[in-house]
């Protein structure tokens, strides 16, 4: 996806804080972090939302979330941490990129939707 800007990213047309990369995934940190620690992992493949996940991206997808736990501990959550994956118009999902959002810190998270 050539004006994909994650896939820029993975191509490294425009730069990004990377955290980890190997062949199927990257981590790099959330240009607009909302919490002391937020990044972003995402499959170096395009593939626009959970919404258009096959059969073929389970390994690549399964892959993505041990590493989340992986990576969580190595950035300090320690103590827990929330993963989000915004998914369409109704997810409010910017960046048609699948990527799976961190979010840690010292302090408790906010509650994650008001009742
Ligand atoms: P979404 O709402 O799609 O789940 O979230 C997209 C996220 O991507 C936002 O938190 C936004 O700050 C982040 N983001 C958008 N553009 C860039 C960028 O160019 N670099 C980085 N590092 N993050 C970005
Ligand atoms: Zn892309």
């Amino acid at each position: 996806m050539s004006d994909c800007i994650f896939c820029k990213i993975v191509r490294g047309e425009i730069p990004a804080s990377k955290i980890y990369e190997d062949d199927d995934i990257l981590a790099f940190h959330d240009i607009r972090p909302i919490a002391p620690v937020h990044f972003l992992v995402i499959p170096k493949r395009h593939i626009a939302s959970v919404a258009d996940l096959g059969a073929d991206d389970a390994e690549v997808m399964g892959k993505l979330m041990v590493a989340v736990g992986k990576l969580a501990r190595e950035q300090g959550c320690s103590d827990g941490f929330r993963t989000i994956i915004n998914t369409g118009r109704v997810g409010l999902q910017e960046v048609y990129h699948l990527h799976v959002h961190v979010l840690g810190g010292p302090e408790l998270l906010p509650s994650m939707l008001k009742r």
